[in-house]
Parts: structure tokens; sequence; C-alpha cells
């Protein structure tokens, strides 16, 4: 009896191996099989094996959002390293376009000179966040916000003040993050979670860095580069909901670079750029 009792329960767990490694095999076959349908079409219509294909720039990216007037905001990489740096250009447009312009200078000579790019970084662009700024010539968002206070700082406020335009109402947005383009770039650096953000503006020619431990060290370095003005703080007006007030808040190393004129400034800021390299592939 108790041999028999052996051999079924023997016999019994033999059958139950071989059933399992019949159906796992069937799952790994299965997830192939999916892995592989999503894949092909992407290589073969976008040439994108991540992302998509966007004619405009001719290279692979990501959409990040969309804006009020429903156009498109995009975020390139360039670069495999785990230390990421992410610029973004056009907060503003109108007359600060000359930072999309620089954004996008940037973008180009990175994508075609990968090599100078140091092997533990990754870059990341957003050229133009105000896309229908762009398209409208306007400072602000097609909402009339101005993108730059309209952040989550302890002291957002929805009237605002801008030495061109005095105070203006409502031009913080009616809450922190209620502008597409402001969400949308709010929640790329929440997932992609970056070591540095870049945000250029126009034309103080001043460098002001997140309030976040290696934020002041790495802003003077490319402040010192580019020959630009380190400032603790902006003190020309008062300034509620702001970005790089609220990149400090939220922990993450940031700094807004103001160029001096309303020129792109390449040469100067990609020197500031390989400050920032130098900076952390030592550190
Ligand atoms: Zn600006």
């Amino acid at each position: 009896m108790k041999q028999n009792k052996t051999v079924i329960i023997l016999i019994t767990f033999i059958v139950v191996a071989i059933c399992s490694l019949f159906i796992f095999n069937y799952v790994v076959d299965k997830n192939n099989q999916v892995q592989t349908d999503q894949v092909v079409p992407l290589v073969v219509e976008n040439k994108c094996l991540k992302g998509v294909y966007i004619d405009e720039y001719q290279m692979c990216g990501e959409e990040i959002g969309r804006s009020v007037e429903d156009r498109p905001i995009y975020s390139f990489k360039v670069g495999d390293g785990p230390i990421k740096l992410l610029f973004v250009g056009g907060l503003h447009t109108g007359k600060e376009q000359n930072t999309v312009d620089l954004a996008e200078a940037m973008l180009d000579y990175y994508a075609s000179s990968t090599k100078s790019i140091p092997e533990v970084v990754s870059m990341y662009f957003v050229p133009t966040l105000n896309v229908d700024g762009v398209a409208n010539n306007t400072h602000t968002n097609a909402n009339n916000i101005n993108l730059n206070r309209n952040w989550g700082t302890d002291n957002w406020k929805t009237d605002v003040y801008h030495p061109s335009s005095g105070i203006v109402e409502g031009g913080g947005g009616i809450a922190p993050y209620s502008e597409p383009e402001t969400l949308s770039l709010y929640n790329h650096i929440q997932s992609l979670h970056p070591d540095l953000v870049v945000v250029w503006h126009s034309k103080a020619g001043t460098v002001e860095d997140s309030d976040v431990e290696a934020a002041d060290e790495i802003g003077g370095l490319y402040a010192t580069a580019a020959e630009y003005k380190q400032i603790d703080e902006w003190m020309a007006y008062e300034v509620t909901g702001d970005f790089v007030t609220d990149m400090g808040e939220e922990g993450v190393v940031a700094m807004e670079v103001e160029l001096e004129t309303r020129e792109i400034e390449f040469e100067r800021n990609l020197k500031g750029i390989e400050a920032v390299f130098d900076y952390f592939e030592n550190n």
C-alpha cells in the first residue's frame, strides 16, 4: 500500500512538472510574440525604437504633452549615460525666441556630435515649451498665462507682476500647473528624475539656481564658464510661482540661465554645458 501511494505521488508530481513546463513555454512564446508585434511596426513606420519620428526635427522624440491650442510639446534624448541633464527653451517666447533657437542649436550640435557627450551623461532637450507662443509670437501662452508664474511654489498667486505689463490679474493661471504646458514639463521632470534642469531665458545675463545642495556649485560653474553673473535670488521685482523656486521646493537641482542679449550666445552656453559635464564626470 505504502509503495503504491509513493508511486502515485511520484507520477502526479512528474505529470504536474511536465504540464508546467508546457504552460511556461507557451507564456514565454506569447510574450515574445507580443513584444515582436509591438516593436516591428514602430521600426518600419517611424524608424524609431522608442518614441516617434518627428519630421520637423528629423529625429526621434517623445511627445510629453500638448499646448492650449493642441500643438505637441516634444522632448529629445541624445547620449546614453545614467546622469540625466534636461535643457528647456522657450518657456517664454516672443522676445525670448532666442532661447528656442539656442535649445535647437544645442540639440542639433550634440545629436550630430554624440562623442562630445561624456559616457556618463544623457542629454534631454525640450526646445520649445511654449509652442503656441512661438506660433503666435507672444511671451505668454494662448490663455495669456505667464508660464514662469504658474508653478506650485509656496508663494504662487493668481495675480502676477512683470515690469513690462504691471500687475496682470489672473496672469499666474487659476491654480498652480493649470496650464497644459507647465503641467507637461512638471510631469516630464517627475518621471525623468533629471540630475539637473537648465531653463533658458533672456535677457538679464544671470544664472539663478534652485535652493538645493549642489545647485549653487553647478550654477556657479556654468556662470563662470559662460560669463554670466550668478545671483542668489531675483531682486528686481517680486516673482511668484516661478520654475526655479518650485524646483528648489521639490528638491530638484535646476538653474535659470538668462542670456545676456537676444542672440543665441551659443559658444558661451557650450562652455557652460562643458563645465557641467566636468562636474558630473568628477562627482
Ligand atoms: Zn523669461
